[in-house]
């Protein structure tokens, strides 16, 4: 269990700095909780006690959500949910609801954020390789010398291993900066013990533009997680899936390459098998939200399916 003496929720940024450094060395954040929980029950050898947990939910700047042209603005306590019930970021970010209707449950959905989604740093999360194909930057802050100071990196750059980023123990995650993709088609494609409520063993983001005739990929976008200890963007397969027609033996050779990169260390051969499948099935899938034709034979396409 996860005992407290104070639960301290905080309306604005300041405060919560301020929180952080009155409590520093005895204080937790949390945000929807839905990682904390589970961690804490899982010190099995008896009670948890974090004597001050900072909820930085309800401050406004970390749950603001914006469409801009070509750039979205996540705060980081926005929740999954919001992805399947806000038409602007389904459009803008439009890998984003595919993944989150494979995200645990409507319950969990609401409280879980984007933000406690990255800083947990599973190597499996599933909100990490669309932020990755999506080229978000992490907005983060803290207070020093009574002022906010704020800097920004690349997501790949800031997830450094399994539960370890680059966050200091001063600073929040206050955001995060995406590319706006939209017209792209979009695949999110998860492989766990089970298909839903689960965490993924491996899972992978895929998104697909198409160029005027269809025939040929213009951009492609491909991220996966769980087949090392950081999620990671193919570019090789994106630079390969760009630079020649869209066959079918085509996206067989692009589920090939990444199958080499599988460095997990366990179920190794189960999740190169995976990665090809999976691969080809995302492709596939992209492809056809981005308005272009079924390329595989029927059989193949069943089995893929
Ligand atoms: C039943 C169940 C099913 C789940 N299914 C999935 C799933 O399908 N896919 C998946 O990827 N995950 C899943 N999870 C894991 C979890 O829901 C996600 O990782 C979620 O996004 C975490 O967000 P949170 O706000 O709840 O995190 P919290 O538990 O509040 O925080 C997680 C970590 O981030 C830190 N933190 C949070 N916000 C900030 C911030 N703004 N600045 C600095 N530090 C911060 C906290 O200190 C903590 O270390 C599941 C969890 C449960 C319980």
């Amino acid at each position: 269990m996860l005992i407290c003496d104070e639960y301290l929720t905080l309306a604005s940024l300041d405060e919560a700095f301020d929180a952080m450094a009155r409590h520093r060395g005895r204080c937790r954040i949390i945000a929807g909780a839905t990682d904390t929980l589970p961690w804490a029950r899982e010190g099995r050898a008896g009670d948890v006690e974090v004597p001050v947990l900072i909820d930085v939910a309800r401050i406004p700047e970390l749950n603001a959500r914006r469409v801009d042209g070509t750039r979205v603005r996540l705060g980081a306590a926005v929740p999954i949910q919001r992805f399947l019930d806000d038409p602007a970021l389904a459009k803008a970010l439009p890998v984003m609801p595919q993944c989150a209707i494979w995200f645990a449950d409507d319950q969990i959905r609401e409280s879980a954020t984007i933000g406690g989604n990255v800083i947990n740093a599973s190597p499996a999360a599933d909100g990490t390789p669309p932020l990755i194909a999506h080229g978000a930057r992490v907005e983060l802050a803290a207070k020093r010398n009574g002022r906010i100071v704020r800097r920004e990196m690349a997501v790949e750059d800031f997830l450094q291993g399994p539960g370890k980023t680059a966050l200091e123990s001063d600073e929040l995650l206050v955001g995060l900066d995406c590319e706006a993709l939209p017209g792209y088609g979009a695949s999110f494609e998860k492989v766990g013990h089970r298909r839903s409520l689960v965490i993924s063993v491996v899972c992978l983001a895929a998104l697909v533009k198409l160029d005027a005739t269809k025939q040929k990929i213009e951009d492609a976008r491909l991220a996966i997680g769980g087949i090392g200890p950081v999620p990671q963007r193919l570019t090789e397969v994106e630079s390969f899936l760009r630079a020649g027609p869209l066959t079918a033996e085509r996206l067989e050779q692009a589920a090939e390459m990444p199958v080499a990169l599988v460095a997990s260390r366990s179920r190794q051969e189960y999740r190169r098998e995976v990665v090809r499948g999976f691969v080809l099935r995302a492709l596939m899938t992209a492809v056809r939200n981005a308005g272009g034709a079924s390329l595989l034979a029927p059989e193949l396409e069943a089995a893929y399916a």
